[in-house]
């Protein structure tokens, strides 16, 4: 939950989670809806699909049980290094080494290294390792990172570091390591089909098990080539792609309302919703969501923006038609 996310962020996060799944056949036994939706909220589903996959994998391959072996830990679906670091010497006492970002700031500043690759990383981090308290020697080097060795302007005169530093003796603290451009992303434009029915509830249909926000719940879209498409052409595509979900609407009416925005990491989407009228039941396998409060369903953050946005503007729609029938 902590990867790219602040602590005070996650701490309601892991209370209500620990309260779900209090231990690991818990988790291992959930349904992805659950899981999902238990995850809603904190962003990058992945995580919460790889612990899921995790869990199950522990449960089947060893028994239920964490393995100590750092092998083994990377075995495990969505454990990487850094996490099997992390695991071995902290929760198990082994002289392995454990590299966040916090760590890679100091070794590159220690060692007035401007680009630290992984396996420069690696080496240092392993040779520093304190082999009799490794987990407390790893958390000491993340927290220094965290709270004194910062991106901009770091605690020097209160590092314990201070006199080994060869980036304190260059002058180089804030150079290093060097910032590469964040990496360039694809932009593309989505028309987005809010189909509303009379009553604020709008069809939402579940995504497929690969690719963009797997197996979340979200509004039919589609890719749009123009990303400054017409209002017909907006209208036409977010129609289609609620036919092809299986929500039949009305042609009218219907309104294009603001923008949303979200950078994936991958991605940088746009999102265009258009207000639609249901003309009946649906077809497909989709679900009806009371748009003012869509709770239940796993939605990503993006979605649930456009449903707040759709029903500000049902609401205002409505209001005019009963002021002026
Ligand atoms: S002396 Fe300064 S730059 Fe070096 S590790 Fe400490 S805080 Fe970071």
């Amino acid at each position: 939950m902590l990867q790219q996310t602040r602590v005070k962020t996650v701490i309601p996060y892991y209370r209500a989670w620990l309260k779900r799944f209090p231990d690991l056949p818990a988790l291992a036994d959930a349904e992805p809806d659950e899981v999902l939706a238990q995850w809603e909220g904190l962003g990058y589903y992945r995580r919460a699909r790889s612990l899921h996959a995790g869990a199950a994998f522990v449960a089947e391959r060893h028994g239920g049980r964490i393995p100590r072996d750092l092998a083994e830990l990377k075995g495990i679906p969505g454990v990487g290094d850094y996490t099997a670091g992390a695991v071995a010497s902290i929760a198990f006492g082994r002289p392995v080494p454990a590299v966040d970002g916090n760590v890679r700031r100091v070794l590159s500043r220690l060692y007035d290294e401007p680009t630290p690759t992984a396996s420069w990383l690696r080496e240092r981090a392993g040779l520093l390792v304190d082999p009799d308290r490794p987990g407390d020697w790893n958390q000491a080097l993340m927290d220094l990172g965290a709270t004194i060795c910062t991106p901009r302007s770091p605690g020097c005169d209160a590092c314990p570091l201070t006199s080994v530093c060869a980036a304190r003796v260059a002058g180089t603290q804030e150079l290093r390591p060097s910032r590469s451009a964040r990496r360039a992303v694809p932009a593309v434009t989505f028309a987005v089909s809010v189909v509303v029915d009379r009553w604020g509830r709008a069809f939402v249909r579940r995504r497929p098990d690969k690719g963009l926000l797997a197996g979340l719940w979200a509004f039919p879209e589609a890719v749009i080539g123009d990303p400054t498409p017409d209002e017909p052409a907006l209208v036409r595509q977010a129609r289609h792609a609620a036919k092809e979900a299986g929500a039949r609407t009305r042609e009218r009416p219907r309104w294009i309302l603001d923008v949303v925005r979200h950078r994936f990491t991958h991605l940088m989407a746009t999102y265009v919703p258009v207000l639609l009228t249901a003309a009946g039941a649906s077809a497909g396998d989709g679900r009806w969501v009371p748009l003012e409060r869509p709770t239940g369903l796993a939605l990503p953050r993006a979605q649930r923006k456009i449903a707040a946005a759709a029903w500000a503007a049902f609401e205002t729609k409505e209001t005019d038609a009963d002021a002026n029938p």
